[in-house]
């Protein structure tokens, strides 16, 4: 059974008037594929732009969200595609488990988790979630599942993680969990005055298991790149306040505030983001010495306001998140931010993360050495010649753009960010055509 329904990723742009099918079990997803013109997996829909649409035919997998085995021995979870990492962390934090990669939300499927091959605060340590992925069966476009490993149809393995569905459905996955001995983060914040300073603390703690800043995208002149740097360790028992450390996985409960309607355009303007990152930097300023945050408020501080996209109001937000090879990451990141603070259109959310080698053998997984910047602009058209501006410095400093982010790209960017592996992943895709087409907006708009 189907369902006409208008859809979009989590900037609520573009929106699609899409037909949605929701199969209970992994063994009805075939079936429903095969009386689909065309398909394209989604998951809770956490993907900002156009890559979970597909006007002729959506697979919801919010229903495979069963969980099949664990052992406790290897941290290994078998679980069906739709089950979401906030299941994960209810189920097995109490037992002492935690992802081992986690992007800044929870409320993300293990299958898109997968198709994005997203990244956490620790990718400089950590890679990003298929390294962490020990096998998945995915439904190909010919009606066969394949299990999928290094040692099983190993080339289905490599380039599904970033493919953004577009190499098949995965049906079950099995990823590793990291042991914890705490539900909470030693952090430690150090306070940037600029780009160079903001740099120099990422690179002086590379042995961090955790590191990110927020950075005040609108600071010009010699405060350009001015930030705040999270950095963090999972806490040991030990480091608990006594009265904690009986139950050491238990956190304060707060109940997630939702954003009641749609903000009005001219909510967020220059001044009005200005007066934030200020108070934001001074206050972020005073912190001093190590401090005890627990695992949702380090992780998934935005969790906790439930529908913060309404916040750019009703025409919704693109995200703009490029990655920068290391050698050219000051000059480019110094070139971006100083075109965002020209423009006056920067976002209270930009952050900065330090990305550890990529996977090269991974076609469309978007990590390479150096940094990553992301930020959030209300659409309009100025916002959209400046995403233009952006990208051609991105492309000058030979950086990429996350396709999981992205909604208006043009393929001549995404073909100078991702070079010859692109070739390779259009064979890969030609190869594997059969009755059960998987396309996107975003494949259709990307020529993928
Ligand atoms: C607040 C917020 C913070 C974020 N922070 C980060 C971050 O720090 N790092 C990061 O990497 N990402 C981040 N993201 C992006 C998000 O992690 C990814 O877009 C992720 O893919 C969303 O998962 P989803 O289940 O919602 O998938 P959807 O958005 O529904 O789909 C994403 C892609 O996965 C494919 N897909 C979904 N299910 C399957 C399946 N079963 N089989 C095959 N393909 C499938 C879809 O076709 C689509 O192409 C963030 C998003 C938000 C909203």
């Amino acid at each position: 059974m189907t369902r006409r329904v208008e859809l979009s990723g989590w900037g609520r742009w573009p929106r699609v008037l899409c037909t949605v099918a929701s199969p209970a079990r992994p063994e009805a997803v075939a079936p429903t594929l095969a009386a689909l013109p065309s398909a394209i997996p989604r998951g809770l829909g956490r993907s900002y732009g156009d890559a979970a649409l597909n006007a002729a035919g959506v697979i919801s997998c919010r229903r495979l969200d069963r969980m099949i085995r664990f052992d406790p021995g290897t941290g290994l979870l078998e679980a069906e595609a739709g089950v979401t990492l906030d299941a994960v962390i209810a189920a097995f934090l109490p037992r002492g488990f935690f992802p081992a990669v986690t992007p800044g939300t929870r409320f993300v499927t293990i299958g898109g988790a997968i198709a994005a091959d997203v990244h956490g605060k620790n990718h400089h340590r950590d890679g990003s979630f298929a390294d962490h992925v020990a096998w998945f069966d995915l439904l190909c476009p010919d009606g066969e599942l394949r299990r999928c490993s290094p040692q099983s149809n190993p080339e289905l393995f490599r380039a599904t993680p970033g493919a953004m569905g577009l190499t098949g459905t995965i049906l079950t996955a099995a990823i590793r969990l990291r042991r914890v001995e705490t539900g909470w983060i030693m952090q430690r914040t150090i306070v940037a005055p600029d780009l160079d300073a903001a740099i120099a603390a990422f690179e002086a703690n590379l042995d961090a298991t955790y590191s990110v800043a927020w950075i005040d995208c609108l600071a010009g002149g010699a405060r350009r790149g001015r930030s705040l740097v999270y950095l963090g360790e999972h806490a040991t028992r030990d480091d608990l306040p006594p009265a904690r450390r009986a139950r050491p996985f238990e956190i304060p409960h707060r109940r997630p505030r939702r954003v009641p309607l749609d903000a009005p355009a001219v909510a967020l303007n220059r001044l009005t983001v200005g007066l934030f990152n200020a108070a934001y930097f001074r206050a972020g300023s005073r912190r001093s010495g190590p401090e005890l945050v627990d695992w949702a408020r380090y992780f998934h501080p935005l969790d906790s306001l439930l529908d913060w996209n309404r916040i750019y109001g009703r025409r919704g937000f693109a995200q703009y998140q490029c990655a920068l090879p290391l050698a050219t990451a000051r000059e480019g990141l110094s070139a971006l931010l100083g075109a965002i603070a020209a423009s006056g259109l920067g976002s209270f959310l930009a952050v900065l993360k330090r990305f550890g080698p990529g996977a090269p053998d991974r076609p469309l997984s978007f990590p390479i050495e150096g940094y990553t910047l992301a930020l959030d602009f209300p659409v309009s058209a100025a916002a959209l010649r400046l995403m233009d501006r952006l990208d051609a410095i991105t492309r000058e400093a030979g950086g990429r753009l996350y396709l999981a982010k992205d909604s208006r790209m043009t393929p001549e960017t995404l073909k100078a960010g991702y070079g010859p592996a692109l070739d390779r992943f259009r064979a890969l895709r030609a190869a594997q055509e059969g009755p059960g087409r998987m396309t996107s907006a975003l494949a259709q708009r990307l020529g993928l």
